[in-house]
């Protein structure tokens, strides 16, 4: 594990010290902000708890060249155990409002650095019906935006009415609005998650139905009985690899013999192999020896490649 120097010059660190003071803080452990629990020091880390406050951050960054990866409940990316050079953008901005209209369908604005399952479960208090299907996903608002989350044969890209945007475009930076169409959602992925443009979510608004508090926590308490029963428990970055076409990465996994290897304190989980477990001590290194020998053996026997679904952040 060789740490290499901060990408951040004295005069970018100066800018964010003052713009951000203590909120800014340095040689932060990374691990703690992911559901995984691995990965090493990120040489700068900045905390944000308001949407202005992500805009602030981010637009400095944009105009100071400061390199920066944006967090949200880190359950999707796997963070190197060197750490990370860039300057991390924590999102705990988290602010949520329910906009109930008469005679037209009920809104509800979420700050990107909400909880989606959070924002479900409100939801389903106020008999709202629509994001079920996001019950049990542990990540942001924010994050679910951009890789298209989804379950339960429904996704991001059928709820969200509307979404603010920072936009860098040409050296200029705008917020600008975009509608679900603008995201050029895909399976898991989106203009941003492609990275095809600059841009970051500020917040997210979903449309929904107006139903019962019961129905449709009747169907979230089904939806989490069928997680239980799939879902192995204890940490993890859920599926590791995306499905191929027609096929289920867990079941190639299964049938090409590998459920339950470790490699130190990671393992396949025995009960679907498409998550990997971290014991207690795992370590990146670890969880990419995995990886590679998923793809390696997988591909031997299917002559398939399995592409990861989640990003890998960090000195690899
Ligand atoms: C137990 C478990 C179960 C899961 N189940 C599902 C499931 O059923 N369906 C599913 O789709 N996923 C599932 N996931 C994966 C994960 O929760 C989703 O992909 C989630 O949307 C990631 O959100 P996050 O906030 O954790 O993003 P992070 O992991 O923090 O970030 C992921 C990427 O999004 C970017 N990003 C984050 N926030 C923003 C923002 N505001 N603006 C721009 N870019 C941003 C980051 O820079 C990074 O590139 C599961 C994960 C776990 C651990």
């Amino acid at each position: 594990m060789n740490k290499k120097d901060s990408l951040l010059t004295r005069a970018q660190i100066q800018a964010l010290r003052s713009s951000f003071g203590e909120d800014l803080a340095q040689d932060a452990p990374v691990a703690k902000y992911t559901t995984m629990r691995v990965g090493g020091e990120a040489d700068f880390l900045l905390n944000v708890t308001t949407s202005a406050g992500l805009e602030k951050a981010v637009r400095l960054c944009w105009t100071e060249e400061i390199p920066f990866i944006l967090l949200g409940a880190g359950s999707n990316v796997l963070i190197s155990d060197a750490g990370i050079r860039e300057l991390v953008i924590l999102n705990r901005a988290k602010k949520v409002e329910f906009r109930d209209r008469k005679d037209e369908k009920p809104l509800i604005w979420a700050e990107s650095g909400a909880g989606l399952g959070s924002v479900a479960r409100r939801a389903a208090n106020r008999g709202w019906s629509g994001l079920e299907w996001a019950e049990g996903i542990p990540g942001t608002v924010g994050g679910a935006a951009v890789n298209n989350a989804g379950a339960f044969g429904s996704d991001m890209a059928e709820d969200v009415h509307m979404a603010e945007i920072l936009h860098l475009d040409n050296q200029e930076i705008r917020r600008v609005q975009w509608s679900a169409e603008d995201f050029a959602y895909d399976y898991r992925t989106s203009l941003i998650k492609r990275k095809e443009v600059d841009a970051v979510v500020l917040a997210v608004e979903f449309i929904l139905e107006r139903s019962t508090p019961e129905e449709v926590k009747k169907t979230m308490s089904e939806i989490t009985k069928q997680r239980r029963t799939k879902q192995p428990p204890g940490s993890s970055i859920g599926s590791m690899f995306k499905n191929p076409l027609d096929d289920y990465a867990g079941r190639l996994i299964e049938r090409a013999g590998l459920k339950g290897t470790r490699r130190g304190d990671v393992e396949i989980s025995p009960q679907h192999a498409n998550f990997f477990i971290n014991h207690g001590d795992a370590t990146a290194d670890e969880v990419q020896a995995l990886i590679k020998l998923v793809q390696q053996v997988v591909e031997e026997k299917f002559d398939l490649r399995l592409d990861l679904e989640i990003e890998l952040i960090g000195e690899w």
